[in-house]
């Protein structure tokens, strides 16, 4: 694996927050830089409401995951995302038929469910026909047990890439730089077997053709183990992605990007970027190597006060410059021939000349 030396960040310190008028040059363009418009703040903020005890650990099957629904449509609106005609209010909405498999003779329930949808329309005549997706799941766990701390927060997972995706789409939003349009989604149930994003999968308001890429957040919250600012791509092997994001990446970025490590592969499974490549999408989850071993994964202390606020900040600002030639459409993925397999190789390739 590629683990580069954490460099700090090269920006003047002196920056004022209203920075859109101030571009960086990078790689031959202009870019509103990142740093202005995803602030500490801001992102602090979104993750704290998220993961506040109110929202009652988000269980896509209980009452309380409305409230961040209702906080991520806010968001959405306050950026000046698009509805689609079939998903007002940001919603796209559904019926999803439970059954019990512990219990086969309990009568299935049905709950109505919703993904927040928004997006932005490309500025460019042709391209706007063509989508990049950004997404994360808003669920979790909901509450278990009944001493003690039984809140399941989900701080890390996932109100962190939850705040990604708000965060991307006001960004996005006032950048005006998208010449494809895009699409911002937060899944419901992702914790109960992908149900959200496998159905919006199904029922893209745009034709699934056009989908050019789904770049999916999941546990931004936390450095590596060792404390560097790493970020993983999962699937590497599968799409060029990885390689345009590695360009993209200004070289004084205080986060570099890592491959997934053997027993981090799987993951690539593990979340709703699975969906959309069930249907054949290019994909990818990024997430903090570090969320694969985390002793907090799925535990009651996954609060908010476990969070890295600057490194979750700089994470997101590094994505947002990342995936930039997508959005202007300077760069279109492609899969790779022999995906994972062909990959096995080049990745032990990498790690013996890194
Ligand atoms: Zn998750």
């Amino acid at each position: 694996m590629r683990a580069l030396p954490h460099r700090p960040l090269l920006l003047p310190a002196f920056l004022p927050s209203a920075l859109f008028g101030l571009l960086l040059p990078l790689e031959g363009q202009t870019l509103p830089d990142p740093a202005g418009a995803i602030t500490r703040e801001l992102v602090e903020a979104h993750v704290r409401f998220l993961s506040s005890d109110e929202l009652q650990g988000r269980d896509a099957f209980g009452p309380f995951i409305g409230l961040a629904e209702d906080y991520i449509a806010r968001e959405f609106a306050r950026a000046g995302l698009r509805e689609f005609p079939s998903f007002p209010g940001y919603r796209h909405t559904f019926s999803y038929e439970f059954r019990n498999r512990r219990d086969t003779t309990a009568a299935p329930v049905t709950y109505r469910l919703s993904n927040i949808v928004g997006w932005l329309e490309g500025t460019d005549p042709v391209l706007k026909d063509e989508f990049i997706l950004f997404g994360a799941h808003h669920d979790h766990v909901g509450v278990r047990g009944d001493t003690g701390d039984v809140i399941y927060n989900g701080a890390d997972d996932n109100a962190t890439g939850t705040t990604a995706v708000l965060a991307l789409a006001n960004y996005f939003a006032r950048a005006k730089l998208n010449k494809r349009s895009l699409v911002f989604a937060t899944f419901t149930a992702e914790e109960r077997g992908l149900i959200g994003s496998r159905q919006l999968a199904q029922d893209l308001p745009f034709p699934a053709d056009k989908l050019v890429a789904m770049i999916n957040f999941e546990m931004l919250g936390k450095p590596a183990a060792d404390g560097s600012y790493t970020l993983m791509v999962l699937g590497p092997e599968r799409s060029t992605l990885d390689e345009i994001f590695r360009a993209a990446l200004p070289p004084n970025s205080p986060i570099s990007l890592v491959d997934p490590l053997p027993h981090q592969v799987r993951y690539y499974n593990a979340s709703d970027n699975r969906s959309f490549d069930a249907l054949g999408h290019i994909t990818t989850t990024l997430a903090s190597p570090r969320s694969t071993d985390d002793p907090l994964y799925h535990r009651p202390n996954d609060h908010f006060e476990h969070l890295d606020l600057d490194y979750l900040t700089k994470a997101i600002q590094a994505i947002a410059a990342m995936t930039l030639p997508l959005v202007t459409a300077e760069a279109t993925p492609v899969k790779t021939p022999g995906g994972p397999e062909a990959f096995a190789g080049e990745a032990r390739e990498r790690r013996r000349n890194p």
